[in-house]
């Protein structure tokens, strides 16, 4: 294939290419990037904070295309789930939309009463120059209500620079809770976002351990836990593109260290929950840590061992939003007997892409800020039989005729955690043993042309 000018430093073929990986830029113009938009960043990171309105100030497209867009799900209210935009016409664009964002937010706390609001400020927003911030500030002071302004125009950055739009506005909320009844074994989980109930996985094994909770962001989330999360004696980062930034301010501020964490895979999850408990140096819970992870190993183990036979040597190829995800997809692979033949993400960084080649194998593509085209080339290139990715690389797979597997925002099967490895081989190993594949037209031509027609 050939690859468009500008985009070769960051293709990188393991043990072809010496390793010095471009990242963190700007997507090359018309390369059609998989990245979303800077709002985008900020609405994934927030939205499952289910007891706050979330109004996006600007054209009803934008709500539109991030309505609903996580599977988080909420143990009790759930108005992260309803999308609110002040819809924005062409009057609005004219003679400013202010007033039609204090008449939104006046409405929906009234209707709602929520216990925070958001405004998202969109690219038009950034265009017109709204004050939303002095608009926030009024409706704070009339309501009581704290309505935060998320400075997230979508054309000022890259999905990332949303993330931190995120973690600024959720900063505002810190150090405003009572925290006096809080353990000194305590932790806050950031970058887990309840997609099918994983974050309430997480807690229980947290709670076996004897380590409580105090707050979770944003999955499940509640705005007066986010008030006190700083009273926890340890941050413990998931998803570590979106949040660490967070983790970082509450370092600074509070002194709080930080570790960084994954619950996909056996490997991976127990590290975690091993960090975590070490951490404290407390017998007693690194017990109770031990006991968990033995027990629950146990239970999955020897239906990953069958399934295992079955899938040996089958290829895969992962893009994911961040690339830390992407390495303990590639272990919990070779679990079960699949090999990773491309790797990459969206916003990965250099030190990202550096482990990423350690536990990749030789000959293993991985790529930064990829596109349709490349990632079908390389689908195509190394004949692979699952494509593990999100909501944008589901066609690019289905139109090759390659099994997918959703291990992002909408999958509905809890994929994190002991029992999320059992679903995620599961899920694979149905998708990848399907007798459909036989019969696509790529594995048509390949059974031909094995045959001599
Ligand atoms: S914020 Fe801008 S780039 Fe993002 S969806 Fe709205 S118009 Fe599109």
């Amino acid at each position: 294939m050939k690859i468009l000018e500008g985009r070769e430093k960051q293709i990188y073929r393991h043990g072809e290419d010496s390793y010095d990986i471009s990242c963190e830029k700007q997507s090359l113009a018309g390369s059609v990037s998989q990245r979303a938009c800077v709002f985008c960043g900020s609405r994934v990171v927030l939205y499952p904070i289910a007891d706050a309105v979330h109004l996006v100030h600007g054209p009803i497209g934008c709500a539109a295309y991030t309505w609903d867009i996580r599977g988080a799900l909420s143990s009790g209210p759930e108005l992260h789930r309803l999308s609110f935009s002040t819809d924005l016409r062409e009057t609005d664009v004219i003679y400013g939309g202010e007033k039609k964002l204090y008449n939104s937010l006046i409405e929906l706390i009234e209707k709602y009463e929520p216990k925070a609001a958001f405004v998202y400020s969109t690219c038009i927003i950034g265009v017109i120059g709204d004050d939303v911030t002095s608009v926030c500030k009024k409706v704070t002071k009339e309501t009581g209500v704290e309505v935060i302004p998320v400075h997230s125009e979508g054309f000022k950055g890259t999905k990332k620079d949303g993330y931190t739009a995120a973690c600024n506005a959720m900063f505002r909320l810190m150090g405003t809770g009572d925290t006096s009844k809080i353990s000194d074994y305590s932790i806050n989980i950031l970058g887990d976002f309840n997609i099918a109930g994983e974050t309430w996985i997480i807690k229980d094994y947290y709670k076996r351990m004897g380590i409580e909770v105090v707050s979770c962001v944003t999955g499940d989330g509640r705005i007066d836990e986010i008030r006190r999360a700083h009273g926890a004696k340890l941050n413990v980062v998931q998803c570590s593109g979106s949040v660490t930034k967070l983790a970082q301010m509450m370092e600074e501020k509070w002194g709080i260290p930080y570790i960084r964490v994954s619950y996909f895979g056996i490997e991976d999850m127990s590290e975690a929950l091993y960090d975590v408990a070490r951490h404290f140096e407390n017998e007693e819970i690194l017990n109770k840590t031990k006991e968990l992870v033995s027990s629950e190993i146990q239970s999955i183990y020897p239906q990953l061992m069958e399934m295992k036979e079955d899938l040996q040597g089958k290829k895969a190829a992962i893009y994911t939003g961040g690339a830390f995800k992407a390495f303990s997809l590639i272990k919990a692979l070779k679990h079960i007997g699949m090999k990773t033949v491309m790797a990459g993400s969206q916003t990965g960084n250099k030190e990202d892409y550096k482990l990423l080649k350690e536990v990749c194998d030789e000959g293993t593509i991985i790529v930064d800020d990829s596109n349709p085209i490349e990632l079908a080339s390389f689908m195509i290139e190394k004949d692979i039989d699952l494509f593990i990715g999100g909501v944008k690389e589901r066609p690019i797979a289905f139109k090759l005729g390659v099994g997918f597997c959703d291990h992002n925002h909408e999958r509905k099967i809890a994929l994190a955690g002991f029992i999320g490895m059992l679903n995620f081989a599961k899920e694979v190993y149905t998708s990848v043993m399907s007798p459909v594949w036989n019969f696509v037209p790529r594995r048509e031509k390949q059974l031909r042309e094995s045959e001599g027609l």
